[in-house]
């Protein structure tokens, strides 16, 4: 009797202090989610007084979590916003079409479900074998943009966030030669809308581990029964694998694509360099010619990264 006693009172504190931690630990990620996403609302002007926002609802845990941190957002803001989530149902054998309207219904925010059957029209054009993403998503563009134009949306929201923008940025600099990543904040292609990004500044594992704590009901991006893209999957293991490896590297990295120094690249059409003469003012960004650079580890902040030459 006694040894169940001792046995079973540890157990019983242990599971209290565990449970206590995972309750910091999410109200640590919480918190961290709202500051990040509002961070990057006003750096780049995300969002302003009256908009409508259109969050685009995919079914995966990244489109629901910016919708849910946008709410949390909305309830505090500073300015008067509104938030309409659409999804579009692409017909894909097997999609669960009553989970998305079931979910926002309960979560009692505006919301709109476009049924367009891309599905059917990318099996038909595209022959058995080829990848059917490409027509897929512009597809998708084209109807989406319509949509915000019907619901009268001022802003398209995308779940996107850092290692997404990071992926994209090391896959244009492999296959397409450019420095280029996706960006915050743009216009759409068809020059009529406003594209944000604001989980622009969340880790991916963030988004993951908010996923499971709230129990999103997450709907599989498999269904088309295409391909994934083995070049974003290649490059997201090696941004995973440097992540455990050297811990802060990301971080730099994503802050690196915040502090470009057009006169430290190759580009002419964004730094004079046929036109440049000397100032005889000093400039410790100067060139210091001979010395070899090197880096200034201990200095590693996740805002600065400095190159010091000595
Ligand atoms: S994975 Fe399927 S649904 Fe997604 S873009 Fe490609 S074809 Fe379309």
């Amino acid at each position: 009797m006694n040894a169940v006693w001792i046995d079973e009172a540890p157990a019983a504190a242990d599971t209290t202090a565990n449970s206590l931690k995972i309750e910091r630990e999410t109200h640590k990620l919480e918190k961290r989610l709202c500051r990040e996403v509002g961070k990057a609302i006003v750096d780049y002007n995300m969002i302003e007084e009256g908009d409508k926002v259109m969050v685009c609802v995919s079914g995966g845990k990244d489109s629901y979590a910016l919708l849910d941190i946008l709410l949390k957002l909305k309830a505090r803001a500073p300015i008067h916003f509104d938030i309409v989530a659409v999804n579009l149902d692409q017909k894909q054998p097997g999609f669960p079409e009553e989970v998305l309207p079931k979910y926002l219904s309960d979560l009692g925010v505006d919301f709109h479900i476009e049924n367009q059957d891309t599905y059917s029209i990318v099996k038909r054009v595209i022959p058995e074998g080829k990848t059917t993403c490409g027509l897929c998503s512009r597809l998708r563009r084209g109807i989406l943009y319509r949509v915000a134009d019907e619901l009268g949306a001022t802003k398209v929201a995308l779940g996107h966030h850092r290692d997404d923008m990071l992926q994209t940025f090391f896959l244009n600099m492999f296959f397409a030669g450019k420095l280029k990543s996706m960006p915050p904040k743009l216009v759409s292609d068809d020059g009529k809308h406003v594209v944000i990004r604001p989980l622009a500044y969340v880790a991916e594992k963030d988004t993951v581990r908010w996923a499971q704590h709230r129990e999103f009901p997450i709907i599989p991006c498999t269904l088309c029964g295409s391909q994934e893209n083995l070049q974003r999957k290649q490059v997201g293991e090696m941004l995973r694998e440097w992540d455990k490896k050297y811990p802060g590297r990301v971080e730099n990295m994503f802050t690196a694509l915040q502090n470009v120094v057009p006169s430290h690249l190759l580009d002419g059409t964004q730094h004079d360099f046929k036109g440049l003469k000397a100032t005889g003012v000093a400039d410790d960004d100067g060139d210091k010619a001979f010395d070899t650079p090197s880096f200034d580890l201990l200095s590693q902040a996740p805002s600065a990264l400095r190159i010091v030459q000595g």
